[in-house]
């Protein structure tokens, strides 16, 4: 364990904000430079994406020896399919994400896209292939611009406000004092829980990664702000494969399917209606949370 903690605990910073949750780990990999346990397979090709397929096969995972996460986790989602993902909290949601962008190698099975084995193929290509909406952006401490083109440095200016555009965070940065040059961060213009997940949902509209992960956010946006940004990731969410690892069952009713993670293993697959009406795990989830809505705790 200390072996596989070693290069994180150098980075302490880094290391508390990967046990926080999903974190973005594109600029993880940047800073830390690829832990040292995942190294490209001799001769690794790079990944070909055809339709962006995503696959796993009787995954096993524990981050410890002694504790298994995924037991035999088995899934499939077709290429342009939007795939939710929910249980109970630490069901393993979040770590089929960071196994998915091979952030750690699972103990068993396979993971595949478009039929390779991501073990397979060069973690470059397989990052590149791979855009990820974490629930909580790190900003950088530079300018709103930077943080937009982050990982496309040679990004046009017209190329970052086509993107902002379609994150609907445009009419912000316009009224901004300095517009895309405006300074933001720890140091400068703090932005707001759903500003900062505009600026991901940007970040990742440039990128234009065929397989893509929705990290839903867990901490509460106001109702109205949440509504807004489920409409822009539908809508980026079309024509990607795409991964929402939902904390809240109201944003997954529309997925084209739905699997219930349960003590380490997929308890139930389905649409909505579909699990509603085999009136188990996920019933139960569903009604919980409608009760409490009319209660107006949520
Ligand atoms: P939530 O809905 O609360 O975000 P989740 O289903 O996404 O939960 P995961 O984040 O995947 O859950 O975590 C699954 C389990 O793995 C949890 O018990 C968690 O404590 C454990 N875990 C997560 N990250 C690590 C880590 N880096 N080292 C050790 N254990 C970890």
């Amino acid at each position: 364990l200390a072996q596989l903690f070693r290069p994180l605990d150098m980075l302490g910073m880094v290391y508390r904000t990967i046990r926080q949750g999903l974190i973005d780990m594109e600029a993880m990999f940047r800073l830390i430079d690829t832990p040292s346990e995942i190294t490209d397979a001799p001769g690794a090709a790079a990944l070909h994406v055809a339709g962006g397929a995503v696959a796993f096969e009787d995954v096993v995972f524990g981050y410890e020896a002694d504790r298994t996460i995924l037991n035999g986790v088995s899934f499939a989602v077709g290429a342009g399919e939007t795939l939710a993902i929910v249980g109970p909290s630490g069901a393993g949601k979040s770590t089929i994400a960071r196994l998915l962008f091979r952030f750690y190698d699972p103990q068993g099975g396979r993971i595949l896209i478009d039929g390779q084995d991501i073990r397979a193929v060069t973690q470059q290509s397989l990052r590149a292939a791979i855009g990820i909406v974490p629930q909580d952006t790190v900003l950088f401490n530079d300018s709103i611009g930077y943080n937009i083109a982050y990982g496309r440095a040679d990004a046009r200016v017209e190329e970052i406000a086509e993107a902002a555009k379609g994150a609907a965070i445009d009419g912000f940065i316009a009224m901004l004092p300095q517009g895309y040059e405006t300074e933001v961060g720890e140091r400068g213009l703090k932005l707001s829980g759903g500003e900062k997940q505009r600026v991901a949902i940007a970040r990742t509209l440039l990128k234009n990664p065929p397989v893509l992960i929705l990290d839903e956010a867990t901490s509460a946006l106001d109702s109205r702000t949440e509504a807004a940004i489920q409409d822009t990731l539908e809508r980026i969410a079309e024509r990607r494969t795409t991964l929402v690892i939902a904390h809240r069952l109201s944003t997954v009713t529309s997925a084209d399917r739905i699997i219930v993670l349960d003590r380490g293993r997929v308890a139930e697959t389905g649409t909505h209606d579909q699990l509603l009406a085999m009136r188990g795990l996920y019933a139960d989830m569903w009604a919980r949370q409608q009760a409490e809505r009319e209660e107006g705790t949520v």
